[in-house]
């Protein structure tokens, strides 16, 4: 990208259902509009193998096909998209300088929509194995796995989501869960308990994950017998819940005590011209439709600052 194309009326950080929906709007109203992703266009719904919750699609429609398909509609309409890492925005003269990895953008109004990414474990063995047999994503990674035992650890939609997955390529798949009760839907739990290949290990928490090349075995922690016992296992699925992205933020606007950025119902921050869209904000819903109505909120009252500037 060359030195005049540094400058823009809005830029968006991110590329998932809210960054992308705000891009549309964005550009679609004539304005000036970058868009900053640094990894795959989609954001997270990109990872869903079958999204039968996006109006629009009463057969479903693949995650992948969903994001290409938003990133397509807003390009028609001028959207211009970088591969690189926002690292921090500065304030200048009612000028926003977003840095990232592949240099500083200026802008008058910026979106952040920068979601959320998978926690980690924290336990010994978990840095060293990821990709070597522990993994975050089933969607992407569960066919490396077939006619292999694996477990998946957590018990929200996500876990018995990435478990149900599993299914259809692994030889068992244990959900490890810290609880004696799965958090995840009535629906999603009246699948997975009549699925023959899943077990649920409960009240038990994974201590060490080890292995040689790749991984061979997690080690178990039963709270309510405090029993230690070892799986052997191909594959570690973690699905602990979500951390939102918002590291770069510190220091340019007041985060919850989750990390999530505050906004007003207009999508605005505390910031003028800095507004957050998605799974970034605080009590957001956490759904591609609600990450796509914020976005859209969000540059309607991008717009209006604009004209007000
Ligand atoms: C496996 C899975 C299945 C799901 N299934 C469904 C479903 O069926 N229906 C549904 O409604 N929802 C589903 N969801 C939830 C849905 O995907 C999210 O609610 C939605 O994607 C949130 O959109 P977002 O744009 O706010 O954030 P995200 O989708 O998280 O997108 C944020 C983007 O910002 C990028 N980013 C972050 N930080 C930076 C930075 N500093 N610089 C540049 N880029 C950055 C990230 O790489 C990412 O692409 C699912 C999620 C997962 C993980």
């Amino acid at each position: 990208m060359s030195r005049e194309d540094s400058s823009y009326e809005v830029i968006i950080i991110g590329g998932g259902p809210a960054g992308l929906t705000a891009g549309l709007y964005t550009s679609r109203t004539r304005l000036n509009s970058l868009l900053i992703e640094r990894g795959l266009i989609g954001g997270q719904i990109a990872n869903a193998e079958w999204v039968e919750n996006y109006p629009g699609f009463p057969e479903g429609i693949s995650g992948f096909d969903l994001g290409e398909l938003m990133h397509q509609q807003a390009t028609k309409y001028g959207l211009k998209t970088l591969i690189a890492e926002a690292t921090g925005i500065e304030l200048q003269e009612g000028q926003k300088i977003v840095k990232t990895t592949e240099g500083n953008f200026t802008a008058k109004a910026v979106i952040i929509a920068s979601g959320s990414e998978r926690r980690k474990l924290g336990i010994p063995g978990e840095d060293e194995f990821t990709g070597k047999g522990v993994s975050y994503c089933a969607t992407c990674d569960a066919a490396f796995f077939r006619e292999q035992p694996v477990a998946v650890v957590g018990g929200g939609d996500a876990a018995i989501t990435e478990a149900l997955h599993l299914a259809k390529f692994a030889s068992k798949v244990t959900v490890i869960h810290r609880r004696n009760q799965l958090r995840a839907s009535r629906i999603l739990q009246e699948k997975a308990f009549s699925e023959p290949k899943i077990n649920f290990l409960w009240d038990t928490i994974p201590e060490k994950i080890e292995g040689e090349d790749i991984v061979k075995r997690i080690g178990l922690h039963q709270v309510k017998t405090g029993e230690n016992l070892a799986l052997e296992i191909g594959g570690i699925f973690v699905s602990i819940g979500l951390k939102p992205d918002t590291d770069f933020l510190k220091g340019t606007l007041t985060l919850d005590d989750t990390g999530h950025v505050i906004t007003n119902e207009k999508m605005e921050t505390e910031v003028p011209g800095i507004l957050a869209a998605g799974d970034i904000r605080h009590n957001s819903a956490r759904q591609a439709i609600a990450a796509a109505g914020d976005g859209a909120t969000a540059a309607i009252y991008a717009e209006k600052f604009l004209t007000d500037f």
